[in-house]
C-alpha cells in the first residue's frame, strides 16, 4: 500500500502503544494466547480478522515492519484519520519543504527511557528546509 508523504510523514512515528490503541478502536481484541513481545488482536467478523504485532513499549516501528503491518491491517487513510493516528491533513494542502536531522538524543530515547520529545523517539527531527541541516 503506499501512502502519501504527509500522511508517512505521521505515521512514522507511530508507538506500539499507539498503534495497539488505534486497533482496539477498531475493534480489535486482544488474543488471550498472546505470547510476551507477540500479541495477536482479534477483529470478529466474517472472516474474523487477525493481526499480530510485536510489542516494545513506546517503541516506533521501522518503517518496512510498520508498511507491512499497515498492509495487513488494511486500514485507508480515513480510517487511520478517525483513529487518530493521523491529522486532518489532506493531499491537497500545501506544506512547507522540511528535511530530518539526526536528533541530539540516543536512538530516539532519554536517559530516563522515555522517548525524547524533540524527536518523539524517531531520532530524527524535522527541520524547516531553510534552515540549515546541523
Ligand atoms: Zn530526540
Amino acid at each position: 500500500m503506499a501512502f502519501s508523504q504527509h500522511v508517512w510523514q505521521q505515521l512514522k512515528a507511530t508507538t506500539a502503544d499507539e498503534l495497539i490503541s488505534a486497533l482496539k478502536k477498531d475493534g480489535y481484541k486482544e488474543d488471550p494466547a498472546s505470547a510476551d513481545a507477540t500479541i495477536a488482536f482479534i477483529k470478529p467478523g466474517d472472516p474474523p480478522k487477525r493481526i499480530v504485532i510485536h510489542y516494545h513499549p513506546r517503541k516506533t516501528y521501522g518503517p518496512k515492519l510498520l508498511r507491512h503491518l499497515l498492509a495487513d491491517i488494511g486500514w485507508n487513510e480515513e480510517e487511520m484519520r478517525h483513529l487518530g493516528l493521523i491529522t486532518g491533513h489532506t493531499a491537497s494542502e500545501s506544506r512547507s519543504p522540511t528535511h530530518l536531522v539526526r536528533c541530539h538524543c540516543d536512538q530516539g530515547l532519554m536517559e530516563d527511557g522515555k522517548p525524547c520529545p524533540d524527536c518523539g523517539g524517531t531520532s530524527f527531527r524535522e527541520v524547516a528546509a531553510a534552515e540549515p541541516a546541523q
